[in-house]
């Protein structure tokens, strides 16, 4: 289903109904090439683009996997289960989607495994809610890793983290834009970072391009117009703070 190996991936984590970011991140891949996108959940959610997210995702073709915004707006997840802005959001995303993406949402797997890849947008130990973000959750998401590599989103935060295969050490990088990281044999897990609400401080939006063939990832940062979406986001109704804090990338 994903096709391995040697292709080059974009991977699109936490886009949460953002059009304006991903169209801007979809121009930049394709400008560095790429084959293939795979999405790591969390396509809707406090962003006001829900149904052309999803239209996007299923033009592309791109497998993926379901995160916790997905299943509230799905209704898969009770609302009461988030914090008080999120499930306003979550509830307004359900009202507003189509038959369509309420049908795509539904059919979203927790996990995807293939070739030498594990899609999942939490942990292993707990798909959908668990963040990979702590030495504890890192260590249980190894032990269920039953493939070279794994990409993970729900931090919002771009990130790999290495096990050493002897000594079960964990070696962390932060990739800046236009970093680039070899991935090597594994286990390796990897967060491309937030397309629709990045939250480590850069307002950019964020994705990588994982290249089957080299093993290489590739970070990187693209300027969109966050004053449109947070026009679409106010037309809407959303919360203002889901709104104000695109500008801030928190
Ligand atoms: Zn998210």
């Amino acid at each position: 289903m994903l096709r391995w190996p040697g292709m080059r991936v974009a991977l699109l984590a936490d886009i949460h109904a953002n059009l304006a970011a991903l169209e801007a991140v979809l121009r930049d891949a394709a400008a560095q090439g790429f084959d293939a996108c795979w999405h790591l959940g969390d396509v809707v959610g406090y962003g006001p683009d829900p149904d052309a997210v999803v239209g996007r995702l299923v033009e592309l073709e791109a497998p993926g996997v379901g995160g916790n915004h997905d299943g509230a707006a799905a209704g898969l997840l009770p609302l009461d289960q988030f914090v008080p802005l999120a499930a306003e959001a979550n509830r307004w995303t359900a009202q507003t989607i189509s038959p369509a993406t309420l049908e795509f949402l539904r059919g979203l797997p927790q996990v995807v495994r293939d070739g030498g890849v594990t899609l999942v947008h939490g942990t292993l130990a707990d798909p959908v809610w668990e963040y990979f973000s702590t030495y504890e959750a890192a260590e249980r998401h190894f032990a269920l890793q039953e493939t070279p590599w794994s990409v993970t989103g729900h931090t919002h935060l771009p990130l790999v983290v290495r096990q050493g295969p002897v000594s079960g050490e964990l070696d962390i990088v932060v990739p800046e834009h236009g970093g680039v990281v070899e991935l090597g044999a594994g286990p390796v897990c990897i967060n491309p970072g937030s397309v629709g609400q990045p939250r480590d401080g850069d307002a950019r939006a964020g994705y990588a391009i994982l290249d089957t063939g080299t093993g290489e990832a590739t970070f990187r940062r693209v300027e969109y117009d966050i004053a449109a979406t947070q026009q679409r986001m106010m037309a809407a109704g959303l919360p203002g703070p889901l709104i104000e804090r695109l500008a801030r990338g928190r």
